[in-house]
Parts: structure tokens; C-alpha cells; sequence
């Protein structure tokens, strides 16, 4: 594949930047990459694996003279991190993030751009409960969405580069405001996340009662609720923050459903459970025939006898 960034810069070495890497070295899309982590463990282990062609002490560093820097830090960091580089930016240059929320992430980043140097964010929708340099791996984006959130005047052809590189690293590319993503986004990843993390601990209060059986009789449900609540609690940490008005939105409306339930339960009302069960059970189908997900059972888990 042709290349499209002669120089593409890091900033921040986790799960999402080093599967980055990887999926640009196995499409040939960037002809150097700079990579700047926060810690000295960090930059080391990236230095080991050879993560990137340079590993940089700054992220001013790692930014300087690149035609494409990414963000891939937690939300809460981007506004710091672009003040930081703002000063060696390169006239021309794109500068990007991998957010996952957008509106709080543009209004810290924005004010820190220089003019001449075209700010369009993005965020690809792929991930794993894993963090660090080392989790990394070039096929995460393969199939997956990458939402880019272009912003009032930008220069089209700076997004359109973007999102060519973006479908050289394996992902389909969709445009949205940041107001709808971050709806968007509220419903399908931020409120399950939440609702995850809330049964994971309701049920580690209920293990102390009954002695360890919550984890050994872990069935399918609760394991998939363990994976997603074994997520970074930084990066958790600051989509919430971030995202607060879309996901107490959604929460309140998850909350007047869950009512809903509940009262059917009580009451017995097995026709509206039933009815209920059979909408939510279409959607999946849809997910799969969507290409999003395996429509193998316990997603492919369960070993052949
Ligand atoms: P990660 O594996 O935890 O890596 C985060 C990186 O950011 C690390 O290199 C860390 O440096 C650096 N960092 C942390 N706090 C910082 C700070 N205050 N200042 C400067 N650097 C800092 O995280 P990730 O999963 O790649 O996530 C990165 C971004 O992608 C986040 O904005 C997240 O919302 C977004 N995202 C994540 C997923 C997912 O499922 N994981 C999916 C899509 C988008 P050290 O290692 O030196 O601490």
C-alpha cells in the first residue's frame, strides 16, 4: 500500500497506539513513526519491542516535524498533552486523537491548534479489556468503525487523508458531529460499561456471603460483565467525567426501563418480559448480520467435543 504520512507521531504508547503501530507498519502507510510515552517504563518497553522507529523523552519531541501526530492518551490528558506540542507543530501538519468521547476532547485540544495545522478528530471503535505498550496488535481495527469528527472549516482534503489512512489500518470510516458520537457512544459502549462495572461489584459484595461461589460458578452472563469491567480505570475514569451529560441521560432512561422490568416481575406480567426479550433478541441478530460481531454460541468459546 502507498504510503500516506511520511512522518506519523504517538503521543501516548498504550493498547490503542501500539496497534496503531502495528497496523501501519503491515500496510506501509507511515515512512517514519515517532512514539512519546508518559513514563520511563513506558518509553523502555516500547524501546524493547521496537514499537516505533523512535521513541522520544518529550512528547514536543516526538511531535516536531511529523504530518500526523495522534493523541492516544486518556481523554482527560488530551487538552495538557496538545499545549505541549502546540509550539513545534509543523505548518500543514494534521493533528488527530482516539477519544473516546468527542465534545469534551475538542474544546481542550482546539484552543491549543495553531493556525495552519488542521485539527481532525477521531475515534476508532475498537479495544480490548487490555492496556499498555505491550497489547497491542495490527489486526484490532480490522472490520471495525472509526468515527471522524470533522470539524466547522475543515480542510477536506485533511480528512479525507485521514480517513484513508484510517481504512489502510483495516477500519470503515463514517463522519459524525461530536454531540451525536457522544450519544451515540453513551448507549453502545460508556452506560454498559457503567452497568458492567455495577453488577461486577454487586456481585463481589454478594461473594463475601457466599464465600467465592459468585467467581466458581461463574456462568457466560457474568464472565462477559468481568471482561468489560476489567477495563482501564483511568481511561474509565475520565469518559465519564467527560461524557457525563449523554450517559446520566441514557442511565436515567436504562433506569426507568430496568423499573419497568422489575414491576413486570412483580406483578408477573410474563406477556411484557416475553415481548421485551423478543425485541432485544432481533437486535443481536442485527449486530451479527451486521458483520460486528461472531454468531458462533458463547462467542466462539464453547470448545468442539
Ligand atoms: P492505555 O493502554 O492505558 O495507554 C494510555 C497511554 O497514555 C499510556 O502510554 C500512558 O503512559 C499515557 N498517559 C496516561 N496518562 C497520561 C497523562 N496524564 N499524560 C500523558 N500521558 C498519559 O490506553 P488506551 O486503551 O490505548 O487508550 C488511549 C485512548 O484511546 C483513550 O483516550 C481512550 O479513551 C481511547 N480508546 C480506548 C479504547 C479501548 O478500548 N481501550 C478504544 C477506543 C479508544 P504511561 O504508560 O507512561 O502511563
Amino acid at each position: 500500500m502507498a504510503q500516506i504520512y511520511d512522518r506519523v507521531a504517538l503521543i501516548g504508547l498504550g493498547l490503542i497506539a501500539s496497534s496503531m503501530s502495528h497496523a501501519m507498519k503491515r500496510a506501509g502507510v507511515a515512512g517514519e513513526i515517532t512514539g512519546y510515552a508518559r513514563s520511563p517504563q513506558t518509553r523502555d518497553v516500547a524501546r524493547e519491542i521496537g514499537l516505533c522507529d523512535r521513541v522520544c523523552d518529550s512528547a514536543a519531541e516526538a511531535a516536531a516535524g511529523a504530518d500526523l501526530v495522534v493523541l492516544c492518551v486518556p481523554v482527560g490528558a488530551m487538552g495538557a498533552v496538545a499545549a505541549e506540542i502546540a509550539g513545534v507543530l509543523k505548518p500543514g501538519a494534521t493533528v488527530s486523537d482516539v477519544g473516546s468521547v468527542k465534545k469534551a476532547v475538542i474544546e481542550a485540544v482546539a484552543p491549543h491548534i495553531p493556525a495552519g495545522v488542521h485539527f481532525v478528530p477521531a475515534h476508532p471503535l475498537a479495544g480490548t479489556e487490555h492496556s499498555g505498550p505491550r497489547s497491542g496488535f495490527a489486526e484490532l481495527f480490522d472490520n471495525r468503525w472509526c468515527l471522524i469528527v470533522p470539524q466547522a472549516g475543515s480542510d477536506r482534503a485533511a480528512v479525507e487523508r485521514l480517513e484513508a489512512f484510517w481504512q489502510a489500518l483495516g477500519s470503515n470510516t463514517d463522519e459524525m458531529d461530536a454531540e451525536h458520537h457522544d450519544l451515540v457512544l453513551a448507549v453502545t459502549s460508556h452506560a454498559p460499561h457503567l452497568i458492567a462495572y455495577t453488577m461486577v461489584g454487586v456481585a463481589d459484595d454478594l461473594r463475601r456471603v457466599t464465600d467465592s461461589e459468585v467467581i466458581k460458578y461463574s456462568a457466560a452472563g457474568f464472565r462477559d460483565f468481568t471482561r468489560i469491567a476489567a477495563s482501564d480505570p483511568t481511561m474509565w475514569r475520565d469518559v465519564f467525567l467527560n461524557n457525563k451529560e449523554a450517559t446520566l441521560e441514557i442511565l436515567g432512561r436504562f433506569t426507568e426501563e430496568l423499573f419497568a422490568l422489575q414491576r413486570a416481575i412483580r406483578i408477573g406480567d410474563g406477556d411484557h418480559l416475553h415481548a421485551y426479550f423478543t425485541r432485544t433478541r432481533a437486535i443481536r441478530r442485527g449486530i451479527i448480520e451486521a458483520g460486528q460481531d461472531t454468531a458462533a454460541p458463547d462467542f466462539g468459546r464453547v470448545k468442539k467435543a
